[in-house]
């Protein structure tokens, strides 16, 4: 016997509107199609943003680090201690993250990048926990998936922990096997990976694309087998920008006469800089430095504000410089060379823009990632 309805969400992580509407890709299935603005920072601000539709600093997740007394991260310290050559290669990195994930049991997305060991005294991840599940938020805030708990619609996630090939055959199986089943999101961070390493390459690009969709299709056309009514959602939480020019921030920011810690904090995310002072000379001498250069700008709270990502205890940073489109802080504490392409820049830029397309025409227009939540819970029924 056929379900009566189903709603299945592809989240495509990186999928720009720019590039969506180029390689013309998912038109069979999804042929309504939504130009969204997506919330300033990377991917761990705006995939929470989508999944409870608030903004970043309504449910606390912004930057992937954050200041605090209290890290749970603090034990990693001590490895400041290792020698340079082992304490900053990526294969003995990886194999101290691998442990600590394991030990720690914390099973949000986090990374510990290149990110110099004694900073994590005072720096902690937000994403603690699996944002693709019930009760993720320390802020309180609910979730899609607190919705579907609440109105016990039965649905399953997949996540970045599931490869993309997987994630799309076990996804195959349950529609043909749960006869419940009523909601499904399937989240994908391999077109981010690949746009990371690829975006400039047409070619390989639409190869990547076509292969995503041929995997949406075929769970679209089997949904249908099982089900009645079947309603597609294909998103996305921002676009790709192309790299186009590199500064060393970390350069100009040592070439001044002031003591890192002492004087102030800084971490630099690809895009951005975060800075914390210890005193006004310090603040000063910095704001001094970045109003000079024409790489980036320094964020007035004003516009933080206007972003939703204003926290009032400056938890993120009491200056943000935000890099210009393109341009990439390298190194940063997030790579030692930069990508072929890279998120975080102003979200008015065009290759900034995310999509959300759909099989059915959406009213009122869905124009910012968080509109995605309040579609998604409608279609689950699961409230409005
Ligand atoms: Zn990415």
């Amino acid at each position: 016997m056929k379900r009566d309805r189903i709603t299945l969400c592809f989240f495509i992580d990186a999928l720009g509107w720019e590039l969506a509407e180029r390689h013309r890709c998912f038109e069979a299935v999804a042929p309504h199609r939504y130009r969204q603005r997506t919330v300033l920072g990377y991917s761990c601000a705006a995939q929470p943003t989508i999944l409870t539709g608030a903004m970043p600093s309504e449910h606390g997740h912004w930057a992937m680090f954050y200041r605090t007394e209290r890290s749970e991260l603090a034990v990693l310290k001590h490895l400041r201690m290792l020698p340079p050559a082992l304490g900053s290669h990526w294969r003995v990195r990886r194999q101290i993250f691998k442990l600590h994930k394991r030990w720690s049991g914390l099973t949000g997305y986090y990374n510990f990048y290149c990110i110099p060991f004694g900073l994590f005294a005072q720096f902690d991840i937000c994403e603690k926990r699996n944002i693709y599940a019930p009760e993720a938020f320390e802020s309180g805030v609910p979730s899609i998936f607190d919705d579907l708990e609440r109105e016990a619609v039965p649905y399953r996630a997949w996540t970045w922990r599931t490869p993309l090939e997987q994630s799309f055959a076990e996804l195959g199986d349950t529609l043909d096997s749960d006869a419940d089943l009523r909601f499904v999101l399937l989240y994908t961070a391999y077109l981010d990976g690949f746009l990371h390493a690829n975006i400039g390459d047409e070619a390989a690009v639409e190869t990547a694309i076509r292969s995503i969709e041929r995997l949406v299709v075929k769970a679209v056309e089997r949904a249908h087998e099982t089900s009645e009514k079947v309603d597609v959602l294909v998103f996305s939480d921002h676009g790709m920008t192309p790299t186009t020019r590199e500064r060393d921030l970390m350069r100009d920011v040592h070439s001044l006469e002031l003591a890192p810690k002492s004087d102030y904090l800084a971490f630099y995310d690809s895009t951005m800089a975060r800075f914390w002072f210890s005193n006004n000379d310090a603040r000063k001498e910095i704001v001094d430095m970045l109003s000079g250069l024409s790489c980036g700008t320094i964020l007035e709270s004003g516009q933080l504000r206007e972003e939703g990502v204003w926290f009032e205890d400056e938890r993120f940073g009491e200056l943000v410089f935000l890099m210009n489109p393109g341009t990439l802080v390298v190194p940063s504490y997030m790579g030692a060379k930069a990508p072929k392409g890279m998120h975080g820049f102003s979200p008015d830029h065009p290759d900034s823009h995310a999509i959300l397309m759909s099989s059915e025409e959406l009213e009122p227009d869905p124009g910012h990632i968080r509109d995605t939540y309040t579609v998604m819970k409608r279609l689950a029924g699961a409230g409005s």
